[in-house]
C-alpha cells in the first residue's frame, strides 16, 4: 500500500510570531521555518506502517513556495520515500490545497492519506476533511493510534470526554493528533541519503487547480495583553476583589 503524506511549512513552534506594521499578515522575513508539527506526527506514522509490513511507498507532498522543498527533504530524511512538490508562491487555503491534494491521489492511488489534524499557522484544521469530501472517502480525523488490519483501518479518536474507536475501509484518510507518536529525529546517514531521493515538482494548473484564494485577510491583530495578577493576603480579601472589583460573585 502507498501512503502520501501531505508537509506543510509553517513558521517554527519556536518562533514568537510579529504581526506585520501594517496588520495585513505575519511577518515571514528572516523567521525560522520547519514542517508543521503535526505533519512530522503523520510521516512518523507512515513510517512505523512501513516498518510493521503494512506499507511499502510513502510519498511527502508539499503545496508552497521552492524552500518547501526543504520541508519535503525533512520527511525523506525521517524515512519518506520520494516526494511531490506543488510549487506556489502565495497563500495557500485549504480548499485549494485539499483539491491539489485530490488530484495527486487520483494519479497516485495511494490506500492512505495521513494529513495533518492542523496547521499551527492558520490553525484550520480544515484540509484532511475537505480532501475526504471531495474524494468521498472515510475519515478518522483527531487519530491518536492506527491500526491497519487487511483493507480496515481501525482509528481511536481523541474526542471530547474521551476516545473513540472507528473501523473505516481503506482507501481513506486520517488526521494525525498529537499523541499518535513521538516522531523520530532524521540520523546523518539519512539526511545524507535523502539528497538522493526524488521530488517531482508541479504546478497548480498541472492539477486543474486555480490556487487564487477565496479569502480577504482584513486585518491581522495582536491578541490583547492581559494585564498583571495581583497577590492577595488572604482568602478574605480575594472574595472581597471578587465581589468589588470583578463583580463576578
Ligand atoms: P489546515 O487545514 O490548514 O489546518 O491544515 C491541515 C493539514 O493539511 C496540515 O497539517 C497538512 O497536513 C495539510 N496541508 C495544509 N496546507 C498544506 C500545504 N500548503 N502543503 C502541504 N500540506 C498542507
Amino acid at each position: 500500500m502507498k501512503v502520501l503524506v501531505p508537509v506543510k511549512r509553517v513558521i517554527d513552534y519556536n518562533v514568537k510570531v510579529r504581526v506585520k506594521a501594517d496588520k495585513s499578515g505575519v511577518e515571514l522575513a528572516n523567521v525560522k521555518m520547519s514542517m508543521n508539527p503535526f505533519d512530522e506526527i503523520s510521516v512518523e506514522e507512515a513510517i512505523r506502517l512501513k516498518e510493521a509490513g503494512k506499507v511499502d511507498e510513502i510519498v511527502a507532498v508539499s503545496v508552497g513556495p521552492q524552500q518547501c522543498q526543504e520541508t519535503i527533504r525533512t520527511a525523506l530524511a525521517m524515512g519518506a520515500d520520494r516526494g511531490i512538490h506543488v510549487l506556489h508562491d502565495g497563500d495557500t487555503e485549504p480548499l485549494a490545497v485539499a483539491k491539489m491534494l485530490k488530484a495527486l491521489v487520483d494519479k497516485e492511488a495511494p490506500g492512505l492519506v495521513i494529513v495533518g489534524k492542523q496547521a499551527i499557522d492558520d490553525d484550520c484544521n480544515q484540509t484532511g476533511q475537505m480532501l475526504s469530501a471531495l474524494l468521498g472517502w472515510s475519515q478518522g480525523t483527531f487519530a491518536s493510534k492506527l491500526e491497519v488490519e487487511g483493507d480496515a483501518i481501525h482509528v481511536t479518536r481523541e474526542v471530547d470526554g474521551g476516545l473513540q474507536t472507528v473501523q473505516l475501509k481503506m482507501p481513506a484518510v486520517v488526521t494525525s493528533d498529537l499523541r499518535l507518536n513521538e516522531p523520530r529525529y532524521a540520523s546523518l546517514p539519512n539526511i545524507m541519503k535523502a539528497k538522493k531521493k526524488p521530488i517531482d515538482q508541479v504546478a497548480p494548473g498541472d492539477l486543474g487547480v486555480d490556487p487564487a484564494p477565496r479569502l480577504e485577510t482584513l486585518k491581522v491583530e495582536e491578541p490583547a495583553t492581559r494585564d498583571a495578577g495581583q497577590m492577595v493576603e488572604d482568602v478574605a480579601a480575594l472574595v472581597e476583589k471578587l465581589r468589588n472589583e470583578a463583580k463576578v460573585i
